[in-house]
């Protein structure tokens, strides 16, 4: 348990904070940004970036609707020699129940949503952050040797804005991304690679109680694909689930069709293809002791990592950390980010800790003083590159 008492007491709803970076954060945290519906706080960050007289540019839309939108790009060139940085966050969050939005309450220095909605610091407090260093950098005139903004859509969604994202005109070939959970200060060295699976078995339908024989149950042959599988905790290294399974119209029908949708993550390639293989022969044995048909696709989700001492970004970030005064730590994650996207596209880049916690829940809570130091970090990022 966390020792409240310690925090300094900090309480208010909304935007009200006299500080920039809180008012911003409540600002940005209410504005609804659900994957694939990033429009209005694309249009909010166009035109705080664009009052500070920056170029700015949107592309590689990942959906086509008024509300969708595309990355956000943004460069301040260079006011020094020095190595030229890639910041990077994702405005969008996963989607809250019915829609549900974070109305902001902070209180003895922890952030919350006040409502039943995520509060969506996964990753405004990143974008929060990165925008309140640039607006600093532009007011003070501080000297950098060059910032390029990369803000994502539809990360939630499978890394979607990543990787439509075109890093071909950046001069930076270091990039730094702020999408991880834990305290400020965690560096993330390791990320397993993810693939996922879907599968329909195509059997026939029958009427369950007239004609059952000429029946042949998508249904059965699902759960026992399922039943085959090994699945959970595979090894040290490796993980598997089926998260989804959808089919059948009526009790009385024999059901024509059933979907499975799973996924499997391993740090280490040649399991992760093992495992898939496994989940793969599991789902063909049971199409065919069950007499079904099936179709099956396989999706490369991202690409895992393994970084250190001795990779660019890193070494940077460790270094801006004690610069900060916060302890660097190395950490390693389960889950994928742009990161794993920017590093395949070839860019060394790192992900550190935002502070977040309980993130895609409606427990979310970031601190006051988590959103205080990643401010701190980005611009101790910006001046040891510039130095
Ligand atoms: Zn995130």
């Amino acid at each position: 348990m966390r020792d409240r008492g310690s925090f300094e007491s900090m309480n208010f709803h909304g935007a009200e904070s006299d500080d920039p970076l809180i008012s911003l954060f409540t600002e940005l945290v209410r504005i609804p940004s659900s994957s694939g519906h990033e429009r209005e706080v694309m249009d909010f960050l166009t035109t705080r970036l664009r009052g500070l007289g920056l170029a700015v540019e949107e592309s590689d839309p990942i959906e086509d609707h008024p509300e969708a939108a595309g990355n956000l790009y943004c460069r301040l060139p260079a006011t020094k020699s020095g190595t030229p940085v890639m910041l990077s966050a994702h405005v969008d969050t996963v989607a809250s129940e019915e829609g549900a939005l974070p109305h902001p309450v902070v209180e003895e220095g922890v952030i919350r949503s006040g409502s039943r909605a995520v509060l969506g610091a996964d990753d405004k407090a990143a974008v929060a952050a990165i925008v309140r260093v640039v607006e600093e950098i532009v007011h003070g005139s501080i000297d950098h040797g060059g910032i390029e903004l990369l803000l994502t859509v539809g990360e939630e969604s499978g890394l979607r804005g990543a990787k439509a994202s075109s890093l071909e005109g950046f001069s930076a070939r270091c990039g730094f991304c702020f999408d991880s959970t834990g305290p400020v200060g965690g560096l993330v060295v390791r990320s397993p690679s993810q693939k996922t699976i879907r599968a329909t078995f195509i059997g026939r339908s029958a009427h369950a109680g007239v004609a059952p024989e000429q029946g042949r149950s998508a249904i059965k042959a699902a759960a026992r694909a399922v039943a085959e599988m090994p699945l959970g905790r595979i090894d040290a290294e490796t993980t598997a689930n089926i998260g989804i399974i959808k089919g059948g119209e009526a009790v009385n029908v024999v059901a024509g069709r059933c979907q499975i949708a799973g996924e499997a993550r391993s740090h280490d390639d040649a399991r992760l293809e093992e495992q898939v293989t496994a989940m793969l022969d599991a789902i063909s044995f049971a199409a065919t002791v069950t007499e079904v048909d099936v179709e099956v696709s396989t999706i490369d989700e991202f690409h895992g990592f393994d970084i250190g001492g001795g990779n660019p970004a890193y070494d940077l970030a460790w270094r801006a950390l004690e610069d900060a005064g916060i302890k660097p730590h190395a950490a390693s994650t389960g889950g994928g980010s742009d990161v794993n996207v920017f590093i395949l596209k070839g860019m060394s880049c790192v992900n550190l800790a935002s502070g977040m916690e309980n993130v895609h829940t409606s427990d979310e809570y970031i601190l006051v003083e988590s959103l205080r130091q990643l401010r701190r970090v980005i611009l101790a990022i910006v001046a040891r590159a510039a130095s």
